[in-house]
């Protein structure tokens, strides 16, 4: 399709390249000192992360990284950044999320371009809420960069439309932990097990035995189909089906790898027809 428009053009490439140099000279937001850039590295494969996630990285003077960001994703930091790792490492505890907040607000006030970087959405039970309220607070100036999340972004690569017409018009994301691990109690489940064909599950694995018995008592199919998407987008993802009746025994037993994703419903089923990600796709280290 010729187009018009003026601005569309002057990004075309030949379409040999990855347009990236072309992109770079073009009115992207400044990155200004002081500020935090919070954003969504999108589920893992590199080639989802967004074009402003690229500017960020490629603008900042610090980045303050979770354990889901693909160390891959890194490689696109300039040299000369600094990066800070926020999440678990080798058994100690994780910073709680105050420290994190705090350690944003120490760089910005420094004078830092610091980029806040989390695995899928920061939006979606990534604590972007808390951390850009705290932010807010502290008087630092942010701004939001959405990323692809886990739980849209993982089930396209399972083949799993999170949406289709004649599967479900709604779809409802939880969090299958609360603060303490446990099996969220404060979720309605009987009305979640009614409410939508579709349930998609983040860091649920855990407590799928539980959590599937509440949607059963709830009125939930045990029939209904459940998918495990552990490492969506990445090389070594693995998708596991099972039904909600079994899904509890079908974890303990097969210990599927996190993270993963949850899926119940039968938005499950397009999978037999829809599943492209095929093992030498799974060789390209872009997505
Ligand atoms: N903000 C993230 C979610 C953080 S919560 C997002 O928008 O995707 C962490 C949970 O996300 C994991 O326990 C898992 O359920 C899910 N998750 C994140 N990356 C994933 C991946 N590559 N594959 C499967 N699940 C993933």
């Amino acid at each position: 399709m010729a187009s018009e428009n003026t601005k569309v053009k002057s990004w075309q490439t030949q379409g040999t390249g990855t347009g990236f140099a072309r992109l770079d000279a073009e009115a992207f937001p400044t990155f200004e000192r002081g500020w935090v850039w919070l954003v969504g590295a999108g589920p893992g494969a590199p080639g989802l992360m967004s074009l402003l996630c690229y500017h960020a990285m490629q603008n900042c003077d610090v980045v303050v990284y979770d354990a889901l960001v693909n160390p891959d994703i890194l490689r696109w930091v300039r040299t000369g950044a600094e990066l800070e790792y926020a999440g678990k490492r080798g058994g100690k505890p994780s910073p709680t999320q105050r420290d994190i907040s705090e350690r944003l607000i120490e760089l910005a006030q420094a004078g830092k371009r610091v980029l806040r970087l989390k695995g899928g959405d920061p939006f979606m039970f990534g604590r972007g809420g808390e951390e850009s309220q705290s932010l807010a607070k502290a008087g630092v100036p942010f701004r939001i960069v959405p990323g692809i999340t886990a739980g849209v972004g993982g089930l396209a690569y399972a083949g799993i439309p999170a949406t289709h017409r004649d599967t479900n018009h709604s779809v409802i994301f939880l969090t299958g932990h609360d603060a303490s691990g446990k099996m969220p109690v404060n979720v309605d489940w009987a009305a979640v097990a009614l409410a939508s064909p579709v349930i998609v599950m983040y860091m649920a694995v855990k407590n799928l035995g539980d959590i599937a018995s509440a949607l059963m008592q709830g009125g939930r199919k045990g029939e209904d189909p459940v998918s495990i998407i552990s490492n969506a987008s990445l090389p070594q993802q693995q998708v596991a089906m099972t039904t909600l009746a079994a899904a509890g025994a079908f974890v303990e037993a097969n210990e599927p790898p996190t993270p993963a994703i949850v899926v119940v419903g039968h938005a499950s089923d397009w999978r037999s027809l829809l599943d492209w990600y095929s093992p030498s796709l799974k060789a390209n280290p872009i997505g």
